[in-house]
């Protein structure tokens, strides 16, 4: 439970600075298992009709599904914190974006952001050496392909380039008004 909530207040400190803010109550379920997401084993989801965040336990995530590593680490607390935080960037996404049911890889991109931002400095620059990937490009389609085949490189893509801007929060704006499937970078 502890780590249920350092986890979600982590993402919602962090998605504030950026002007995104709850409209309401944010509901977590935990569950005893998630559907899979394009046959990459889920540890947590958003479920859209009932605007709830649906999440396994940290036992069942290493017990059931043998998640024993995340981004070449071991899976530990502070990992679970992050995979928190990313479904709460999630449900804040659908609570702020008009079009959130289509923009699979916009919303992708700010929970993946979300998530690593979250995490202690020592753990994101290990993730960060360990994906040797550079951010996001002008001209790069930041896709859901992209994320299914890479995760890890996808979630470090967008690290980078987000914290490379020079107004984050601008982008945030435009990840929110998104209406296509792709990011085009600009
Ligand atoms: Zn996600």
């Amino acid at each position: 439970m502890e780590d249920l909530c350092q986890g979600a207040a982590s993402a919602l400190r962090f998605l504030e600075g950026y002007g995104v803010k709850p409209t309401r109550i944010i509901d977590i379920d935990i569950v005893d298992r998630v559907s899979e997401h394009y046959g990459n084993k889920a540890l947590g989801s958003y479920d859209l009709e009932n605007s709830r965040i649906l999440l396994m336990s940290m036992q069942d995530m290493t017990e059931k599904l043998a998640v024993s590593t995340l981004y070449g680490q071991a899976f530990d607390r502070i990992h679970y914190r992050s995979v928190v935080a990313h479904e709460v960037a999630h449900a804040l996404f659908h609570q702020n974006s008009p079009n959130a049911r289509l923009t699979n890889a916009a919303q992708e991109y700010l929970a993946y952001v979300t998530q690593l931002a979250v995490l202690p400095a020592d753990r994101r620059q290990q993730i960060v050496e360990h994906a040797g990937v550079a951010g996001w490009e002008s001209g790069d389609s930041i896709s859901e392909i992209y994320m299914v085949m890479a995760p890890e490189q996808f979630a470090v893509k967008s690290y980078l380039h987000f914290t490379g801007m020079n107004d984050p929060s601008a982008f945030v704006k435009v990840l929110l008004n998104i209406k296509w499937f792709y990011v085009y970078v600009p």
